[in-house]
């Protein structure tokens, strides 16, 4: 039997218990809201920005949480006291629950919360080393007036189906480019470029998920006198960029040293992405919520 306790439904039960309605409007359509954070060392990083944008998510798809914020900020922290973690990834998900085989949520009527804590599987240190090949797609980003980026929703197949081509193409990330050929964002990342020691970074109107990384690098690289800006560009900017990295919860900050066959600068990641990659590291144990004060997970 399992160890891992997720919180579903207003309650913790084990992984084996775990288990949602087939009716469940998430699951029938995609019909739902997320979160993917992190804690390093017990601090979990960023939560309340998490949490604000899972509320901003659910707000524009009329999803109404049963919890105010504090109390789901309260139930994550517990997820991962419960599992004894203190590095772990932590997915929230809030679908729209169970309804029946119609198209209609009305016929939904209690939102499904759960949260799942798992130790994290780190990305292999050797990639941070030899950086990322990344391929641009024929996909599009959905285009903000349709499916808006910023709704981080359960339905992620535009991200799927990049995702797809990218393996297809044997690169290990897509591109992704907007309706007028913009860059927008990797599958699940945020994507920025360096030239002449300048950093960009897409606008998000164009089409990206305000990235809780790539809000924090910006912070990072301004108070690191870096010049940083938010700027539209284009594919020939990323081929002739001195550095292209992206941003994540998932990958931090990781290079690309290669966009659809053209070697970025000379194929190693460069020195301005090591650098804010190590100091991320430096503020991610800090800059967030402790979730483990001593004597709280001695009681547990
Ligand atoms: N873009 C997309 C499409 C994503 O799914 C993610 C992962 N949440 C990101 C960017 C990076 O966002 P964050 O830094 O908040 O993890």
């Amino acid at each position: 039997m399992s160890s891992q306790w997720i919180y579903l439904d207003d309650r913790f039960v084990k992984k084996e218990d775990a288990v949602v309605s087939v009716f469940d409007h998430g699951f029938l359509y995609g019909d739902g809201v997320f979160e993917g954070l992190r804690a390093y060392n017990g601090n979990i990083f960023k939560l309340h920005e998490h949490i604000e944008r899972l509320y901003q998510s659910a707000q524009s798809i009329m999803l109404h949480l049963p919890y105010s914020k504090e109390e789901m900020e309260d139930v994550i922290v517990e997820t991962i006291r419960r599992n004894k973690l203190e590095t772990a990834y932590i997915r929230v998900v809030v679908s729209r629950g169970p309804g029946n085989l119609g198209l209609d949520p009305v016929n939904c009527t209690k939102p499904n919360v759960i949260v799942i804590a798992e130790p994290l599987a780190l990305f292999p240190q050797e990639l941070y080393q030899r950086g990322l090949k990344m391929g641009s797609v024929a996909s599009r980003r959905n285009r903000p007036d349709v499916l808006s980026p910023q709704v981080k929703s359960l339905n992620y197949l535009n991200n799927i189906l990049v995702k797809l081509e990218a393996n297809q193409a044997g690169v290990d990330e897509a591109l992704m480019l907007n309706d007028q050929g913009y860059v927008t964002e990797g599958s699940a990342d945020n994507i920025f470029i360096v030239k002449n020691k300048k950093i960009f970074t897409p606008p998000v109107y164009l089409g990206a998920l305000e990235g809780i990384t790539r809000n924090a690098i910006i912070d990072l690289a301004s108070e690191l006198d870096y010049s940083i800006s938010e700027t539209p560009f284009t594919r020939h900017d990323v081929y002739t960029a001195d550095e292209v990295f992206l941003t994540g919860t998932a990958v931090e900050v990781i290079a690309v040293v290669d966009v659809d066959g053209r070697v970025i600068s000379d194929g190693i990641p460069g020195e301005i992405t090591n650098h804010l990659l190590t100091e991320f590291r430096k503020i991610v144990t800090v800059d967030g919520v402790h979730c483990y004060p001593a004597e709280k997970v001695n009681a547990v």
